[in-house]
């Protein structure tokens, strides 16, 4: 069952949350949806998933349009929302149980379908805990076996994996790859890593209007992005000095005297680096040029303003 978002517009008061956007998630896909804070992923996701109207266009899941279908459309949605709410003082197993019976399940379908979801979402030993007292790990995965309950076919993440130690990233992350075996995903992160461990085609979207929706591979292959330096000197830096560079965009310090330097798209940095050093008589140790990595095509991508979405 695929997504469909077509022409779709929210807005709030005077601000254009989303602006005209139209993309599709095929069946069986999962695409990473990507944009930094306040560039309309949640609100996307929340009309995708009745909770928002839209003021223009439309959203169809699986066909259903979810304002004049909302009830169907519903049915085959899982829902993780961003912050993802729960009943901290309902235990695992009841809220569960809970979810389960808003959707209409009962008796021995919902019995069954509780008890496949703790065991998938590896929740057996948390099952008679209050979820109040589970980690943000284990409460990620409350929230995920809640979004899959009712067996959805088309699975709509907002930020799943946000707030999560390294470890409990990577567990998710798992998580989120086994379960979306034969569904529909869409999920939302600003972790460019977890876009390539989880998927193969991203959009990107910023401040309201889609900038890339492509597949990885061909985003690396094809997008020019900033590039990056990372200079160290044996000392007697500061990252303010860099920033003064003709062509330097922004510095970063990594150590005291290591910085990450972003110029322009198609712009060597490194003699100017270079030069730097030997005019005002400072050891340059160490200059190496990054490869274009996603972070830097994403980077690139959303500190431009938002141009036309290409329909091709
Ligand atoms: P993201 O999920 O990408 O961080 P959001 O969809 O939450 O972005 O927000 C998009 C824009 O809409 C932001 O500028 C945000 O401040 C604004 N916004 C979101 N919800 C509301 C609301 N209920 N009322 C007014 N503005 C809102």
């Amino acid at each position: 069952m695929s997504l469909q978002i077509r022409n779709l517009t929210k807005v709030y008061g005077q601000q254009y949350a989303v602006n005209n956007i139209s993309f599709e998630v095929a069946a069986g896909e999962i695409v990473g949806f990507l944009g930094p804070n306040g560039a309309g992923k949640s609100t996307t996701m929340k009309i995708a998933t009745c909770y928002l109207p839209p003021t223009e266009g439309e959203v169809l899941v699986g066909g259903h349009n979810v304002v004049d279908n909302a009830m169907e459309a519903k049915r085959i949605t899982g829902y993780l929302p961003e912050h993802n709410p729960l009943y901290l003082d309902m235990y695992v197993h009841e809220y569960l149980g809970f979810i389960g019976k808003l959707y209409g399940l009962s008796g021995k379908t919902l019995r069954q379908q509780v008890a496949e979801m703790v065991e998938r979402c590896g929740l057996t030993r948390e099952q008679n805990k209050k979820i109040e007292t589970l980690s943000k790990g284990y409460r990620q995965r409350v929230g995920l076996a809640q979004a899959l309950i009712h067996n959805p076919k088309v699975l709509i993440l907002d930020e799943p994996t946000s707030g999560l130690d390294p470890n409990q990233l990577v567990e998710i992350r798992k998580l989120i790859k086994d379960i979306s075996r034969d569904k529909t995903v869409i999920f939302s992160t600003h972790i460019m890593q977890e876009v390539q461990a989880l998927c193969n085609r991203v959009v990107v979207i910023n401040r309201g209007n889609i900038v890339a929706d492509d597949t990885v591979e061909h985003l690396l292959q094809t997008q020019q992005s900033n590039v990056v330096v990372v200079a160290e000197f044996e000392k007697g830096v500061t990252a303010e000095q860099l920033q003064q560079l003709p062509e330097v965009i922004s510095v970063q310090s990594l150590d005291t005297f290591k910085f990450k330097v972003v110029a322009a798209a198609g712009v060597d940095i490194r003699p100017a680096l270079f030069r730097f050093a030997a005019d005002n008589n400072l050891s340059l140790i160490g200059l190496k040029q990054e490869e274009s990595s996603l972070e830097n095509i994403f980077h690139s991508l959303t500190a431009q303003s938002p141009v036309e979405h290409n329909q091709n």
